[in-house]
């Protein structure tokens, strides 16, 4: 008889209502692909969490295996760049949107959507970091390739207790640079001083609309909550700033002005984890191994299990996980 693993099931009825259930799954049902990976772990991304409360219309196929991210171990292989046994990471490339996800014992994938674990992560590692700190460093890559440094002052981070945020903060405290984190929950400074910011900005501060150029205070940034807030990063940037946008926590609009771009240089730098080629991938993943001490990896941790995934993915929407979420299957 068949393997059976665990899945989430997200499932749609005729009315366009949408339940969730955890359900029993052999190889055989996933979807095409060349490569069979054993998933060893995954995590809850804030797609996650729209993917399985419905929030947002993410997935793209039904039903579907929500989870855009996994590590775990190629356990079949037609595809002649990996071999049973290869430890890989995959995130995004439509997984868990349009093609069953993470959220599942056993994936088959695309070998070209595989990235090799870097030596010095372990599974858990990588979904601690995940997309949600893959696409961190994909920002602070951007800034950098800006031609900025931390000699030209501070950066400013937004969304700073989230997941992006926090691996945000940790990856430019790292490099050098001073980092203003911008919160809606002041009481977790301490945790976000762990991760290196040196100062708490409350989002209020931020968050009603402000002028086309207000008082300069960073000259990079990280912005996960889109909006008003990056409105206004964008405003106070410096002459000569950047800031990577890769977040719409607070919405998907944008009410700024271009005042900040034609009367001070500044430029937006867009950042997507989803499409991005395998070279950048691989110069992310490189970076982050390099970068991110264990210790502050387990300050950010918070470790569940396969039944733990629905529940934090509802928290996540609902804007109260701190840091990563990781899950270990058996
Ligand atoms: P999290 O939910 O972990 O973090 C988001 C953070 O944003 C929260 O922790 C909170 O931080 C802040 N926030 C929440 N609600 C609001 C609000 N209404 N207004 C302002 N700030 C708010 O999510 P992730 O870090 O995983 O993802 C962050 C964003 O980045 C999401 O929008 C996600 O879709 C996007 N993303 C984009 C990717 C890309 O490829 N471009 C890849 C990965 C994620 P605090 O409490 O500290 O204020």
């Amino acid at each position: 008889m068949a393997e059976t693993f665990q899945a989430i099931l997200i499932t749609r009825d005729e009315a366009k209502t949408q339940s969730v259930a955890t359900v029993a799954m052999t190889a055989d049902e996933l979807m095409p692909g060349d490569v069979e990976v054993k998933v060893e772990a995954t995590t809850v991304n804030y797609k996650d969490g729209l993917a399985i409360t419905g929030k947002s219309p993410v997935v793209r196929r039904w039903p579907m295996i929500p989870g855009v991210d996994l590590a775990g171990t190629v356990l079949r292989s037609d595809n002649p760049r990996w071999h049973p046994g290869d430890r890989v990471v995959l995130n995004g490339w439509g997984v868990g949107e349009a093609h069953y996800g993470a959220y599942a014992g056993q994936a088959r994938l695309k070998g070209e959507w595989l990235v090799p674990l870097p030596e010095r992560l372990s599974a858990r590692d990588a979904m601690v970091i995940g997309t949600a700190g893959y696409t961190a460093m994909l920002s602070v890559l951007a800034i950098e390739a800006a031609g900025l440094s931390p000699q030209d002052g501070p950066a400013v981070v937004t969304g700073a207790s989230g997941g992006v945020g926090s691996v945000a903060i940790a990856l430019l405290a790292k490099r050098g640079w001073e980092v203003l984190a911008v919160t809606g929950r002041t009481h977790e400074a301490d945790y976000l001083t762990s991760l290196g910011a040196s100062t708490i900005i409350d989002r209020a501060e931020l968050s009603a609309p402000g002028k086309p150029l207000a008082k300069e205070r960073w000259v990079a940034g990280i912005d996960a909550v889109g909006s008003q807030v990056l409105a206004n990063v964008l405003a106070a940037t410096r002459y000569g700033g950047a800031v990577a946008a890769c977040g719409l926590a607070q919405g998907m609009d944008l009410p700024a002005t271009v005042a900040p771009f034609i009367l001070r240089g500044v430029s937006l730098l867009g950042i997507d984890s989803v499409m991005a080629p395998l070279g950048k991938r691989q110069i992310a993943w490189a970076r982050l191994a390099e970068d991110l001490d264990p210790q502050i990896l387990d300050a950010m941790a918070t470790e569940i299990g396969f039944d733990g995934l629905i529940d934090k993915a509802h928290q996540i929407v609902e804007g109260t996980i701190r840091g990563r979420v990781v899950a270990m299957f058996d």
